[in-house]
């Protein structure tokens, strides 16, 4: 018997050092690095302990006699990868951790995954201390308002921060805006070093004829709006349409496709924002075509969520264009998306289901309509191939990635969307360092990755600061935590505090309690304020 790792990995290889017998795969490579998007358990080498499973921080770990039908293929999946890639033992790493002193002072700007890695990082070493800023009056960024609501399992990972959190070393300082409420300056008199982790909030443009009709959203705003997001919970998308197109075929455009579709009482189970859930009860979409510029051996999507959707009760899924046969040479992922994409294409459809449209090699031209988006013009890509052709839709959402946002103060490469660094230091454009200035996360790396990505990215960015304070240069004198909070309270500003955000967490959980839903949240800021205060 072996266990098994499923769709919902987070590959933040919590289980990696959990393994007794070293079986999990792949190894945290260079950051960025493209390849598999989730991690695999050899089952020739498992022994069957499940260290791993009790580790994962998302519950993917499952005994192969446990797996739920969906999840079953999952078997096969784990050992296809060995077969490709056989075990081989790795040499022990040496981590070599600073010394305990009791005068490193970090802040931590921001307080989604990158962030929460960085400081439980941090955390992790005796004697440093680690106040983290955050715009909004709660912590984990795009876990609470970026991952899907039907996917609670992915959610729990903010379980693993409640031990680092809760150290009187960590001070929160939440609806606290860095650049506005707390200069970088102030930042750094307050502190020997300070880790941006804003993430990439800005999302990318078509650039497009057609692009301002109101119609077009950014997947981002409508993400935002049915995970009750304060800066998105007061839009309306048109749902009214039978059909609605979403351009660019990466995980997010998977997830907003899901959520068009799945019915009230699949909504009902989730900690969707209550506004979404009533909109979308009286949808009309019934086609959500999710729009590929290049062949089905380029999908962005993960093998796990493309897998996922063929279990989706009621709803089909599609496969327009596109060469489906397999090469040797494509790895593992590739491989399996391939297979699925196959038995999808052989599959048909239920009439009175709702679908999911695959469409591959075809890349959007122009959006029509007059007052509002009525259609998208398609140009296919197929070489040789000139032909456009119009699909009707009142609602369009661009799923295309982001960018970061420069912030005052700090260097911004423009072309790329992020803070210019050398393995998370800050450099300007002549590569000189910002001394005790460091970035993690999407604003280090751009806009890849799942939410474990950023533990390697995070411990790699703190190497360099504990290099940095090893070698002497970063600043000396700082103030400490009660000056920071005298000098907010001078600007007439009261942060909201870990346990204030606790008082948050229980409340939300109390309303959802009544529902028999995970929580149901706060989305304005006087809501969340509130509830902060109990
Ligand atoms: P993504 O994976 O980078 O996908 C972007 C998509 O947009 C690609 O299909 C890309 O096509 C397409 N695109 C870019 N520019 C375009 C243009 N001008 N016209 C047409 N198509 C264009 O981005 P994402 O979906 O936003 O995801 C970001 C990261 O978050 C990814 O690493 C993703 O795995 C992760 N994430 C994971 C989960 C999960 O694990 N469940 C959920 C959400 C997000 P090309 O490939 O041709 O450029």
């Amino acid at each position: 018997m072996a266990y098994v790792i499923t769709q919902n990995c987070c590959k933040d290889a919590s289980c990696v050092p959990a393994c007794p017998v070293d079986c999990i795969r792949p190894l945290a490579g260079a950051v960025g690095e493209p390849g598999a998007q989730m991690l695999f358990i050899d089952p020739e080498t498992c022994i069957d302990c499940g260290a791993c499973a009790d580790e994962c921080p998302v519950g993917a770990v499952y005994s192969e006699y446990d797996l739920p039908p969906e999840l079953e293929r999952f078997r096969d999946i784990n050992a296809a990868y060995f077969q490709r890639h056989p075990l081989e033992a790795t040499v022990p790493e040496t981590v070599s951790r600073a010394p305990a002193r009791a005068e490193l002072r970090v802040a931590v700007v921001g307080a989604g995954p990158a962030a929460c890695y960085a400081a439980a990082e941090l955390l992790g070493i005796p004697g440093v201390e680690v106040d983290l800023f955050e715009r909004l009056p709660t912590p984990f960024g795009l876990i609470r308002a970026g991952v899907a609501p039907d996917h609670q399992r992915t959610k729990s990972i903010v379980k693993i921060f409640d031990r680092a959190f809760s150290d009187s070393r960590f001070g929160c300082h939440l609806h606290v805006e860095a650049g506005r409420d707390i200069t970088h300056a102030e930042l750094l008199a307050h502190h020997h070093a300070v880790i941006y982790a804003v993430g990439a909030s800005d999302s990318r443009d078509l650039g497009i004829a057609g692009e301002e009709l109101p119609g077009n959203y950014a997947a981002a705003d409508f993400v935002g709006w049915y995970n009750g997001h304060p800066d998105h919970a007061d839009r309306s998308f048109e749902l009214s349409g039978s059909r609605a197109v979403i351009i660019g075929n990466g995980n997010v455009a998977l997830d907003v496709a899901r959520m068009l579709l799945l019915d009230a009482p699949a909504l009902g189970r989730t900690d969707i924002a209550e506004h979404a859930a009533d909109a979308l009860a009286d949808s009309g979409i019934g086609e959500v075509v999710i729009l590929g510029r290049r062949g089905p051996r380029e999908g962005a999507f993960s093998a796990g969520e493309f897998h996922a959707l063929g279990h989706l009760p009621g709803i089909d899924v599609v496969i327009e264009g596109g060469d489906l046969t397999a090469h040797p040479d494509d790895d593992v992922e590739t491989t399996i998306k391939l297979e699925l994409a196959r038995e999808y294409a052989d599959r048909g459809t239920t009439p009175g289901n709702r679908r999911i449209v695959f469409r591959f090699n075809s890349s959007p031209v122009e959006l029509t309509g007059g007052e509002r988006v009525t259609g998208v013009r398609v140009l296919s890509t197929v070489p040789g191939e000139n032909a456009t052709e119009l699909l009707d839709t009142a609602l369009v959402l661009r799923s295309i990635g982001f960018r970061g946002r420069a912030l005052a103060g700090l260097p911004f490469d423009d072309a790329a969307g992020i803070i210019p660094n050398e393995r998370g230091r800050v450099v300007d454009s002549d590569g000189r360092t910002l001394p005790g200035t460091y970035v993690t996360g999407w604003i280090k790396r751009g806009p890849r990755g799942v939410i474990g990505t950023n533990r390697t990215c995070a411990a790699e960015t703190v190497a360099q600061l504990l290099a940095d304070y090893a070698a002497g240069t970063l600043h000396g004198d700082v103030g400490d935590r009660a000056a920071v909070r005298e000098l907010l309270a001078g600007r007439g500003i009261t942060p909201v505090d870990w346990p204030g955000w606790r008082a948050i967490d229980d409340a939300e959980r109390a309303r959802g309690a009544s529902a028999a839903r995970p929580r149901v949240k706060f989305v304005t800021i006087p809501e969340l304020l509130a509830g902060s205060r109990g």
